[in-house]
């Protein structure tokens, strides 16, 4: 099952040479759900990615996807061109110590491979089942773990096909945001480089108690974006969702997981317009208890059928 696969990092990538129009994009996210890309496009490097953004008219604006665990994309679809990164994925370590990892990587090789190399505080990235891209661009973090306070330096590239370097400094860091303090728009990571200090815990060991942990508390292995909200300070959406009584309530067939309250499944053939029903009721029912607004950590992205 697609789900497994991204927990083993190996999730399928679709064969495909070149720019195609008019492509099915459910399949390419973890929820399984979700309208066509007007064009896509799945780079087998970073220069082809640059030719590419180079040859795309000016006008044409730009979607990027990952491993698609993180988003809602919209019945409608999507304007314009969506790249996804899954075929970047190169992946090394520098005489300096670092390592050099492409944003198509997912973080569940990442993670072994520092790991294996002796950086145990690198373990927690196999709990996030997205791409290193995807994760810059959320700061993903679980276990105690978030991927920016590791990054030294970032290569980033616009919509001319140009490669720009970053550093930390030029960012906004928080809970699950990464703001760019100049943002250039349609701007993607293509690239990171981390430092980890040298551990003395098995790291491998550490990937394996935190998966365990994670499938005791998590609907592993079903049709999901993991957490659909950010926690509010000081408190858990989960909490708040279990405490309004929506643990199984559903929409179509998207329902609230009664595993963990804070995900959504899709149970069959849920439509986005089933999730985003679901979650108003979700964010009308907190605010009506308990005075809180829930945000979204999901991305919404793509237009709905009507619009
Ligand atoms: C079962 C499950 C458990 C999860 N657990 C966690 C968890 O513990 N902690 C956590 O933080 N997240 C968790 N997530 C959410 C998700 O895995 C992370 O947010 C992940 O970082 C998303 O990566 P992705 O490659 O799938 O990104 P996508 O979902 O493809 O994209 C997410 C966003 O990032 C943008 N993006 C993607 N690639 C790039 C790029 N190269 N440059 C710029 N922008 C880009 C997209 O446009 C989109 O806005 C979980 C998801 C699932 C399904």
């Amino acid at each position: 099952m697609l789900q497994e696969n991204i927990n083993e990092g190996d999730l399928p990538i679709p064969a495909l040479e070149g720019e195609k129009l008019d492509y099915p994009l459910a399949n390419l996210t973890s929820w399984h759900i979700g309208g066509k890309a007007e064009r896509f496009f799945l780079p087998a490097s970073i220069e082809k990615l640059s030719d590419y953004l180079k040859t795309l008219p000016a006008h044409t604006p730009v979607t990027w996807l990952g491993l698609g665990s993180n988003v809602l994309i919209r019945d409608g679809g999507i304007d314009g061109a969506v790249i996804c990164t899954r075929k970047c994925q190169e992946l090394e370590q520098r005489p300096d110590g670092t390592l050099y990892a492409q944003a198509g990587l997912t973080c569940a090789k990442f993670a072994r491979f520092a790991s294996k190399l002796g950086f145990p505080d690198a373990a927690f990235f196999a709990g996030i089942p997205g791409t290193i891209g995807g994760a810059l661009a959320m700061n993903a973090g679980a276990f105690g773990g978030e991927t920016w306070e590791w990054v030294e330096s970032v290569t980033l590239i616009n919509r001319h096909g140009e490669f720009i370097e970053r550093t930390p400094k030029d960012y906004e860091i928080g809970y699950r945001t990464v703001k760019a303090k100049h943002p250039q728009p349609e701007e993607a990571f293509v690239s990171a480089v981390f430092r980890f200090p040298k551990g003395t815990n098995d790291g491998m060991t550490k990937i394996r108690d935190l998966l365990k942990k994670r499938s005791q508390t998590q609907p592993i292995g079903t049709f999901n974006c993991g957490s659909v909200y950010r926690n509010p300070p000081g408190d858990f959406a989960a909490r708040l969702i279990e405490a309004c009584d929506l643990k199984g309530y559903r929409v179509g067939d998207a329902i609230i997981s009664e595993k963990h309250a804070n995900f959504i499944i899709n149970c069959a053939h849920a439509s986005a317009k089933d999730v985003e029903e679901l979650m108003k009721t979700i964010e009308s029912s907190v605010w009506g208890r308990f005075n809180i607004k829930l945000h979204a950590e999901v991305r919404i992205l793509g237009k709905g059928n009507n619009t």
